[in-house]
């Protein structure tokens, strides 16, 4: 079988970087997710992450960069933009700006749109990439569309096979889910989707109340009702499961003695929470389980992001 998962080397991170100057793919680990990474630059390497995903093309993707600085190559910066930058980057937040002019980001890769979405990820595999590679890297989570997102090397190896040349295996993730997105091109910020950073981080920083998402423009996919799903049939918030149903719960309390229970944080760290969920979808489609009930999970710090994933697995 033709080698795809290889350790994150000195040496496999310069061939990771050889393999994008080739606009080929290689996944590699983020803090977030498993991110499925092309040169940002070229149509040609952005096409095949649209294809290999199947993901519709009105569906932009992140721009991974190394710093602040780059990024203000690619787009606009202002003042709660910078202010943003500063304090979370390199982290779990993505920045919706307007594209600069001259921006060299293929408009593939934002879907013709006059924006762009950039990310500084913190991983150091990542981070690795990015400086050795020295340009911009598309890179949405590296799972077919619509599917869980991976948090590990083999979920990668699971979706794709060998169809991509380079898979860097760099450990789990440490928040497991999705970063926050945050439309920050005017006064009003909206956070588009919640995410490993929470609201009241970003509040902390801009002292400015976000705009709710009003739910009626769809202005990033990651919005879409349906996403994040695994094939078995989700259903959410419950305290007491049917008989069928495999139970993933929370917190000391849920454990009722339900047969096929697994609890994801006995202490209620939400944080762990997020941190096993997408495997733990993915090991009970593995598993053929057919039925899944998750119990309530509290609305609050990244529970708001643990419940936006969960609902539109639902769905
Ligand atoms: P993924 O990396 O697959 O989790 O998806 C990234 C999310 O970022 C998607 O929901 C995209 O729609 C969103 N996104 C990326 N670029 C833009 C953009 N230019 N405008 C709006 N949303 C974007
Ligand atoms: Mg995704």
């Amino acid at each position: 079988m033709k080698k795809t998962i290889y350790m994150p080397s000195s040496k496999n991170i310069e061939k990771a970087a050889k393999i994008l100057e080739k606009n080929g793919l290689v996944a590699f680990p983020t803090e977030t997710v498993y991110g499925l990474g092309a040169s940002a630059i070229s149509d040609e390497a952005v096409s095949k992450i649209y294809e290999i995903k199947k993901r519709p093309f009105h569906n932009p993707l992140i721009i991974h960069v190394a710093s602040l600085e780059q990024a203000k190559n690619y787009g606009i910066f202002d003042y709660q933009a910078e202010n943003l930058a500063q304090k979370f980057w390199p982290g779990p937040l993505t920045l919706l700006v307007n594209k600069s002019i001259g921006s060299r980001i293929s408009s593939i890769a934002t879907s013709n749109l006059q924006t762009v979405a950039l990310r500084v990820p913190s991983h150091p595999v990542a981070l690795e990439i990015l400086k050795k590679y020295k340009k911009p890297i598309a890179a949405p989570s590296a799972n077919l569309s619509g599917t869980v997102s991976a948090t590990n090397a083999s979920h990668v190896f699971d979706d794709f096979g060998d169809n991509i040349e380079m898979i860097l295996d760099g450990d789990k993730c440490t928040h497991g889910i999705e970063s926050t997105i945050v439309d920050v091109r005017s006064e009003n910020i909206q956070i588009l989707r919640e995410g490993a950073i929470t609201k009241d981080q970003i509040f902390k920083i801009t002292k400015l109340e976000l705009d709710a998402y009003d739910g009626h423009k769809i202005l990033s996919p990651g919005q879409l009702e349906k996403h994040y799903s695994p094939k078995a049939r989700v259903r959410i918030n419950v305290k007491k499961p049917n008989a069928d149903e495999y139970f993933i719960t929370f917190g000391e309390k849920n454990n009722n003695n339900h047969v096929n229970t697994i609890n994801l944080s006995s202490t209620g760290d939400l944080q762990k929470f997020a941190h096993r969920l997408y495997a733990c979808l993915r090991d009970l489609d593995s598993m053929n389980i057919k039925k899944i009930a998750i119990s309530p999970i509290p609305h609050q710090g990244i529970g708001r992001a643990i419940n936006d994933r969960i609902k539109r697995a639902s769905k």
